[in-house]
């Protein structure tokens, strides 16, 4: 067996701490459901483990309705395509990851940037409205970090224009407001079950709708649109394999584990770091993924200083996310998110995962705490 553990006294083993370390469920676990796999020489197609694993979600969330796709980003994708959406303009935030913003451009649409509030970092709903225009044709946000963004305020005016929302939950599982997933909130959610993210099939990602004539058409879409020989509209390949969804099926009953021991190791930095950096601040209502461990620094020159100190320690957090999207190089047009960009240019997180040490954690602290102004 393999072990961790070693006393305070010991220097700590040299591999190196990153932002993040995949959840593994245990090995025994895992093959079992492989038997099954092997025993059916069924690997893709709707399989039973995918079907299980769509089951069991849509059970975990309280939704009716969940596809289990290839990934997070396709995930973003087909609800576009879903939504009969090919061209014109997206309202979007400037602040997440860049697959939220490449899924607009890839489905051939604008994005258009709303500043985020500086609260929690999701978009400011007061700003949306300035932004639509008769070319508008959907509204993006993200639940960036698992903090749920105003569902209220976008879908009153989401209603108003007659607009669907599609609300990017890559970091949403597990998160719940107002007693409800953060992904029940919205026309579509999405969601991303890569390697990295807090529950995971390796790759992996779902949409979420809520009535029967969408799920149709997007079941259709997701496997190349069409029924044997009926061609009936242009779709794409999302389709899982049964040894990703095995994965999905070990690791989604050690998911009470998982938050708990995310949420130790979150609340053990709440009370060692001082007021050297700022914490977001979760809206009422929020019960948090702990998926994320997001720190401000004071500026960009403190954030690198902190940086440098902890690469010394073979420590290294992530910038989350830099640069501001709305700074992408590629983007034909685009416009100043002052908010955005002054958070994008001094935030990072920290190492959260199952397993992490808290002498890393402490660690951590007393590097940060020690930081010049
Ligand atoms: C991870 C992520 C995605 C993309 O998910 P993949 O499964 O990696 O394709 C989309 N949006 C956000 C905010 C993400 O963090």
């Amino acid at each position: 067996m393999m072990t961790n553990f070693h006393t305070s006294d010991e220097p700590r083993n040299a591999s190196p701490i990153n932002v993040t370390r995949s959840y593994l469920p245990p090995w025994e676990e895992y093959v079992q459901l492989l038997r099954g796999v092997w025993e059916s020489h069924v690997l893709t197609n709707q399989g039973k483990y995918v079907l299980r694993l769509q089951r069991e979600l849509q059970e975990y969330l309280g939704v009716q309705h969940l596809f289990y796709v290839t990934n997070g980003a396709v995930a973003l994708q087909l609800a576009l395509a879903t939504a009969g959406i090919r061209e014109g303009e997206i309202i979007t935030t400037p602040f997440s990851y860049v697959a939220t913003v490449g899924s607009i451009l890839w489905e051939r649409c604008t994005p258009v940037f709303v500043d985020i509030e500086s609260e929690h970092f999701t978009i400011d709903p007061t700003k949306i409205e300035a932004a639509v225009t008769t070319r508008t044709r959907a509204i993006m946000p993200v639940h960036v970090f698992g903090y749920a963004c105003d569902v209220e305020a976008i879908g009153k005016i989401a209603a108003r224009y007659n607009l669907p929302v599609i609300y990017d939950g890559a970091h949403a599982f597990g998160a719940r407001y107002k007693g409800k997933s953060v992904l029940s909130y919205g026309d579509y959610a999405t969601c991303s079950f890569h390697a990295t993210k807090l529950f995971h099939t390796v790759e992996g990602g779902a949409v979420i709708v809520h009535d029967t004539a969408t799920a149709e058409k997007l079941d259709l879409l997701r496997r190349f649109g069409h029924n044997g020989d009926e061609h009936i509209s242009l779709g794409i390949h999302a389709k899982q394999s049964e040894l990703h969804a095995a994965m999905g099926l070990a690791n989604l009953p050690h998911m009470s584990e998982i938050l708990a021991a995310r949420r130790r190791i979150c609340e053990l930095y709440d009370t060692l770091l001082g007021d050297i950096v700022q914490r977001p601040t979760p809206q009422l209502g929020l019960e948090p993924n702990y998926g994320y461990y997001p720190v401000l620094f004071r500026g960009e020159a403190q954030l690198l200083a902190a940086f440098a100190a902890l690469a010394g320690q073979g420590i290294y957090p992530r910038r989350y996310f830099y640069p501001s999207l709305n700074k992408l190089p590629y983007l034909s047009q685009t416009k100043a998110c002052p908010i955005s960009e002054d958070v994008a240019s001094r935030i990072a997180c920290l190492p959260v995962y199952v397993g992490l040490q808290d002498e890393v954690v402490r660690e951590i602290a007393s590097t940060l705490n020690k930081i010049d102004t």
